[in-house]
């Protein structure tokens, strides 16, 4: 299934997201080499339809190309072009694939080949050794640019902090990208906006650059007035035989037309998400980090409306359905910057 290779193929940087599978035929691992090692490990295309890494990775590599006539990277690169096949259809995942960011060691899910593909890529890496690790995404719904750790050491947020104050800890779901590597080096998520936005591609581009300049992560501590760090404490699912819309539609919940412009504000109790129809109970699959059922901790069912219990702060709300269906509907965070490392 993986294909590993070195150097960039005739016509790659030309390529769209939607050429790629056409191009390389499947998910492949490309080597380039560069001034300073190990590599830097760039994943893109986990989720097909999100085209901000492969769009920043290819402008960058292309801005090198254009200044030097040959690709003079300042560190070695490993670029992991993950889910093409769905990207030639413009999908998160093809119907009947797992999710490729939901398949990485850790993973609860069964044993796929697409599990199987990325323990070899894991495995490839650690034998190569690797610099740091960085895994491009974009979002659905309106949120903030934000890089996301596993864990909670000072390189993996001097990484993240490199991208945005805005930083978010979370240890589920499992089975990311950023959570298989940071068993071999600082490794992040980064949550560049909506695909197709500039200022997505832009920003994610220079930060690639950024990385590949640094000439170490440095393991002191991050100033606590250089970032704010959230904890994701559960994530919100609309249970499969339920079904869900926005007004005018009609369903057994109708969530708010607003939904999307919550996220990482810190909502008050009494918040309402949406209006429950027909049976009255409240029908929001609420799990927190260890998959226990919390979903009477956060929300309440009051006059036909999905109350926030308590106050919360939520991330990737989204109005877009399919992803709701496909992954959940949001986070629920709470402010953690009491546990910022304080050492080195
Ligand atoms: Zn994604």
């Amino acid at each position: 299934m993986l294909q590993e290779r070195e150097g960039i193929p005739d016509g790659l940087l030309e390529a769209e997201t939607s050429e790629l599978e056409r191009l390389l035929g499947g998910p492949t691992l490309i080597h380039l080499p560069g001034e300073r090692q190990p590599a830097l490990f760039v994943s893109v295309l986990m989720h097909g339809n999100e085209t901000v890494g492969w769009e920043s990775m290819r402008t960058l590599l292309r801005s090198y190309l254009g200044r030097f006539g040959a690709l003079r990277l300042p560190r070695a690169l490993s670029l992991f072009i993950g889910n093409v096949s769905a990207a030639a259809l413009g999908l998160r995942s093809l119907p009947g694939q797992p999710d490729y960011n939901r398949v990485w060691p850790g993973s609860e899910l069964p044993p796929s080949a697409e599990s199987a593909m990325m323990q070899r890529v894991v495995g490839i890496m650690r034998r190569r050794t690797v610099f740091g690790s960085v895994d491009i995404h974009n979002n659905t719904g309106r949120n903030p640019h934000y890089a996301c750790v596993n864990v909670l050491e000072n390189r993996f947020l001097h990484l993240a902090t490199l991208f945005s104050r805005t930083v978010v800890y979370f240890l589920r779901p499992t089975g990311v990208q950023s959570m298989g590597m940071a068993g071999l080096c600082p490794a992040v998520t980064l949550e560049c906006g909506k695909a197709g936005e500039r200022h997505g591609t832009e920003h994610a581009q220079e930060y690639l650059d950024a990385c590949l300049h640094l000439s170490a992560l440095p393991d002191h501590p991050v100033a606590p007035h250089d970032i704010d760090l959230f904890h994701t404490v559960a994530q919100v699912k609309v249970p499969g035989d339920v079904s869900f819309g926005f007004p005018p539609g009609k369903a057994e919940i109708l969530f708010s037309p607003e939904l999307d412009h919550l996220n990482f504000r810190e909502l008050p109790r009494g918040t309402a998400f949406g209006r429950v129809l027909g049976e009255q109970q409240m029908r929001l699959d609420v799990r927190d980090e260890h998959g226990r059922d919390v979903g009477e901790r956060y929300f309440h069912l009051e006059d036909g409306e999905i109350r926030l219990t308590m106050p919360v702060m939520p991330s990737m709300l989204t109005r877009d359905a399919s992803v709701i269906r496909q992954d959940c509907l949001c986070y629920l965070m709470e402010r953690y910057n009491d546990h910022v490392p304080q050492r080195g």
